[in-house]
């Protein structure tokens, strides 16, 4: 057994509003520059739909992630290493401008410099890549908010599912998916890259790209099944989500968990067997990968793992966040939150806690909730998210979910509680989760250890003067 640290993030989806604010504090730190236009390292898609870039889901047609040979092993989709040599310069999977979107501006000087007219200036749009004026065909986000409309037809993950998901105005539902680059434990852009020029931080798991080792060869774009490592087409570089490493340093969360309007992210340590990464990658039935990846999680309680964590190199600082992490409790103690389309093997780092309908009928919430299989948002639409096709994953964290809301009613009702919760967890489990997702001050919902060791979340915290969307000193 060989302990590594991982910083990982976990996303509430019930609580994500779409506002954007997260995408729009990343754009204007990390990629608001030339060549970056397009790039968002954070975004937030509306499901049902195609996503950003258009369609990422489908491997058919990008070749991204890992697939299992003939032999069982793990085999990179876009082809093995001489079959990739004879893609150095044309790489047929590559998505294309248009499956991202043309940036554009506009024509700003026309309504501040034109002279006085009779008629209302108007700003044309204008092409940040050729600077000439362009009509405006799709953009980020061009989906937004239409869950109902052709485009929710085109979702990949839809299509997929053979029963029959109504889509009628009665029975619309819809979601908000933020996502970044999950910086995977077996990242499918790391193997792809022929220069070498991508790596994962020993310290903290960060993938990150050397921008002096970058060639352009560009192998790292169709391999992640994310679509979350961009090219810079004025330096001639791939780019990707850093996840704020110089913040992490210091002890901060990133930039898109700080300013988070919903105060959905969750950022911490959770301690992984990197011996083991490898075996649960090739977990033979993907409907298992799930389950495998929660037991290469380690519990930073148990002393035995401590004093080997120790042994392979963990600071005492790492190890004493890892035991407080958030992420830790939400994903395995209570095993809320999972990974996006684990079936891709890349291992993701980043959690999802699966929404749990609206309850539409006042009525049901006032006598009994409903079931979870009578849920607005389709089971198996979840389950080919967040279950790598399984439902018995979302299932799990949907009941626990339920059996919170029944925990908190009858706190604040006075009734008796059921003797047994379907979900398995006891009242006292259900009270922490509640807090934690209810109500976390900003220093439930982040521990993360300064990396430079001299000074502590809090001085770093206190130092930055007020983040985000929430109180100077962090009081809530
Ligand atoms: S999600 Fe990030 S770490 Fe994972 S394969 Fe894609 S770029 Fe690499
Ligand atoms: S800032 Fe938070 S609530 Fe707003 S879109 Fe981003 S993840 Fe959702």
């Amino acid at each position: 057994m060989k302990i590594k640290a991982q910083i990982s993030m976990v996303m509430n989806l019930d609580k994500c509003i779409g506002c954007h604010t997260c995408s729009i504090t990343c754009k204007n730190v990390w990629t608001n520059r030339p060549g970056a236009e397009y790039m968002y390292f954070n975004h937030v898609e509306t499901r049902p739909g195609v996503g950003y870039p258009k369609h990422w889901e489908d491997q058919d047609k990008w070749k991204g992630g890992w697939a299992l040979d003939k032999k069982g092993e793990l085999a990179l989709r876009t082809g093995n290493a001489t079959k990739r040599i004879f893609k150095l310069f044309y790489h047929p999977e590559q998505p294309e401008l248009d499956d991202y979107y043309e940036p554009w501006t506009y024509d700003y000087a026309t309504l501040i410099d034109g002279k006085r007219k009779n008629h209302q200036p108007v700003a044309r749009p204008r092409s940040l890549i050729t600077h000439k004026r362009m009509d405006i065909k799709w953009g980020p986000n061009w989906d937004d908010d239409l869950a109902g409309g052709d485009i929710a037809r085109q979702d990949y993950d839809l299509k997929k599912i053979s029963e029959d998901i109504k889509l009628e105005y009665q029975d619309l539902f819809m979601k908000y998916l933020p996502r970044i680059c999950n910086h995977c434990l077996n990242p499918a852009c790391v193997a792809a890259c022929p220069s070498g020029a991508i790596y994962k931080r020993d310290e903290d798991g960060v993938v990150l790209v050397s921008q002096d080792a970058c060639r352009g060869w560009r192998h790292c774009v169709p391999s992640c099944p994310y679509k979350k490592i961009y090219f810079n087409w004025q330096t001639n570089k791939a780019e990707k989500c850093i996840l704020c490493f110089p913040r992490l340093e210091a002890g901060l969360p990133t930039i898109c968990s700080d300013t988070c309007v919903g105060r959905l992210r969750y950022m911490g340590v959770l301690l992984y067997d990197m011996d083991r990464v490898k075996e649960v990658a090739k977990t033979a039935d993907e409907t298992h990968i799930c389950d495998n990846l929660l037991g290469l999680l380690l519990d930073p309680n148990d002393p035995a793992v401590a004093a080997q964590a120790r042994a392979d190199g963990v600071p005492a600082n790492v190890l004493d966040a890892a035991r407080r992490s958030p992420v830790y409790k939400l994903i395995k103690k209570w095993q809320l939150a999972l990974p996006l389309h684990a079936e891709y093997r890349t291992l993701p780092m980043v959690w999802y806690i699966p929404p749990l309908s609206p309850i539409a009928k006042r009525v049901e919430a006032e006598t009994s909730l409903p079931e979870i299989d009578a849920m607005r948002i389709p089971l198996s639409y979840l389950a080919e998210l967040f279950g790598a096709g399984s439902k018995a994953p979302v299932i799990r964290s949907l009941q626990r979910l339920l059996d919170m809301r029944r925990v908190m009613r009858t706190t604040d009702t006075g009734e008796p509680l059921p003797a047994q919760l379907p979900g398995g967890l006891s009242a006292d489990d259900y009270k922490k989760i509640y807090r934690l997702l209810g109500i976390a001050k900003y220093q439930d919902r982040f521990v993360l250890p300064t990396l430079q060791g001299n000074r502590s979340q809090q001085e770093m915290q206190a130092l930055q003067g007020g983040h985000g969307y929430t109180c100077p000193g962090g009081c809530c």
